[in-house]
Formats: C-alpha cells, sequence, structure tokens
C-alpha cells in the first residue's frame, strides 16, 4: 500500500510572517506521517525558518526547485547542499511554470533529479500537457517521454523513493480540475511507463501525485482512483484550515 503525499506549492506567495503563521496554526493538526506525508513547498527565504518551527512535527518543508550543481558561478541560484544543510527534505522539479517561463526542460529536469538523490532530498517530479497538446491526443506520447526523460539513469530504488506529480497545465490555477477519470487515465499510463523503463516493483511503489485545481471539494474523489497517491496543490494551500482539509483526505 503506498502511502500518500499531500504537498501545499505555495509558489510566488506569502511574506515570512504569514509562512511562519501558517505553521504555527497547523503543525499541531497534521496528521501522522506514518498515515500521510504532508508536505509544504516553499520559497527559499522562508525555508530555514519553517524547518525550525516545524521540527518535531509531521509537516515537511520543500523546496520549489534547486540548481543541479553543489555550488559555483551561478548567480541567483540555491544548490541542494544548501537546501540539504536548512533541514529540507524535499525538491519540486520541473514544474509546468519553470518549464514554460524559465527555461526548464528534461535535460535539466534529469539533472536536477540525479542531485536531488545525490543529497537525500525527495524529488517531486512534474509532467503535464498543454490543452493544446491534449486536444491534439499527445498527452499519453508526452508525458511517456517526460517521465522517462526525467527519471533516466536511476536505479530501481531511486524510483521508488522518487514522487511524480502528473499536472495537466490546463488544470493549473484555472478551476477546470481534470475529471478523476481523466487524471486517473495518465497516472496509470505513467505506472505503466515506470514499469517497462524499469520493474514491476519499482512502478508498484513510486508515487503519482495529481495537480491542477485540487481543493476540498474534490481532494476524496481523486484520491480515491487508483493510480493516484496524493495530490500537489497550489491555491488551496495556502489557507491553514484548506490544506488541514486536504492533508486530512490523504
Ligand atoms: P492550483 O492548485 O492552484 O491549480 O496549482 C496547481 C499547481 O501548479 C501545484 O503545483
Amino acid at each position: 500500500m503506498r502511502k500518500k503525499v499531500i504537498a501545499g506549492n505555495w509558489k510566488m506567495n506569502k511574506v515570512l510572517k504569514e509562512a511562519e503563521q501558517f505553521v504555527a496554526d497547523t503543525k499541531d493538526n497534521i496528521p501522522s506521517s506514518d498515515k500521510v506525508e504532508s508536505v509544504v513547498c516553499a520559497p527559499y527565504p522562508f525555508l530555514a525558518s519553517l524547518v525550525d518551527k516545524a521540527a518535531g512535527t509531521d509537516l515537511k518543508v520543500a523546496a520549489q526547485n534547486m540548481h543541479y550543481e553543489d555550488n559555483g558561478a551561478f548567480t541567483g541560484e540555491v544548490s541542494p547542499v544548501m537546501l540539504k544543510d536548512l533541514g529540507v527534505t524535499y525538491v519540486v522539479i520541473g514544474h509546468s511554470e519553470r518549464r514554460e517561463l524559465f527555461g526548464e526542460n528534461d535535460d535539466t529536469v534529469n539533472k536536477k533529479v540525479h542531485a536531488a538523490f545525490n543529497h537525500q532530498l525527495t524529488p517531486i517530479v512534474c509532467v503535464g500537457e498543454t490543452l493544446e497538446q491534449r486536444e491534439n491526443n499527445e498527452t499519453m506520447t508526452l508525458v511517456e517521454n517526460q517521465v522517462k526523460q526525467a527519471l533516466a539513469g536511476l536505479t530501481d530504488d531511486q524510483v521508488k523513493q522518487t514522487i511524480v506529480a502528473y499536472e495537466p497545465i490546463w488544470a493549473i490555477g484555472t478551476g477546470k480540475t481534470a475529471t478523476s477519470e481523466q487524471a486517473n487515465e495518465v497516472c496509470t499510463h505513467i505506472r505503466n511507463v515506470v514499469k517497462e523503463a524499469f520493474s514491476a516493483d519499482a512502478a508498484e511503489a513510486v508515487r503519482i501525485q495529481y495537480g491542477g485545481s485540487v481543493k476540498p471539494a474534490n481532494v476524496d474523489e481523486l484520491l480515491a482512483q487508483s493510480d493516484i497517491d496524493g495530490a500537489l496543490v497550489g491555491g488551496a494551500s495556502l489557507e491553514a484550515d484548506s490544506f488541514l482539509t486536504l492533508v486530512e483526505a490523504g
């Protein structure tokens, strides 16, 4: 039985005080991590404080991106060494906003996934199609290629620890959720791709989240699907009450 993982991706929102207040408002009511993994993906400047404030609780802290090199002349970048040193435990890699707006591609995503494992960070690897690609029936091929390239070169053991987030771009921040059947169909395909590229054991263990307008009203139905092992949530993760409802559903 795969443990569900609910991750709130705050994107570029909140200031430090608000981020700290969120942790104060949620940390005592986060369900046990034996039952569900609860993660907040926060902007870099908040990470050190949030790790500190969430210490000893079941709330885990993720970065929303990182560079793949350990250190060096990369002005403005943040490395896996720095994240690990702060006590960050997860990192979002290849979010569609980074792919669309900041030149992230399958090659840099693959490098970052390897860098995450080199520094004991759990990668949450995002894949997903645009509306145009869906309308052209390219979803399955596109997602298959993204998954294969993102995970290329990993060991079976690493794949088992990976979280893949299927986020159809047309459903992000639009209020348009994929139906639970549409979401599950792609998540099942991703599991089959992992089985083909790695092993049946790896496919059975890898966690696959759905993301795109997940909210308290639709989370139960999405999580009830056979191949959906959690959610990556933007807008509905910003308020403490709403986030708690989502993690309770996990
Ligand atoms: P929304 O939940 O706001 O649609 O965002 C989804 C997302 O991009 C999470 O990474």
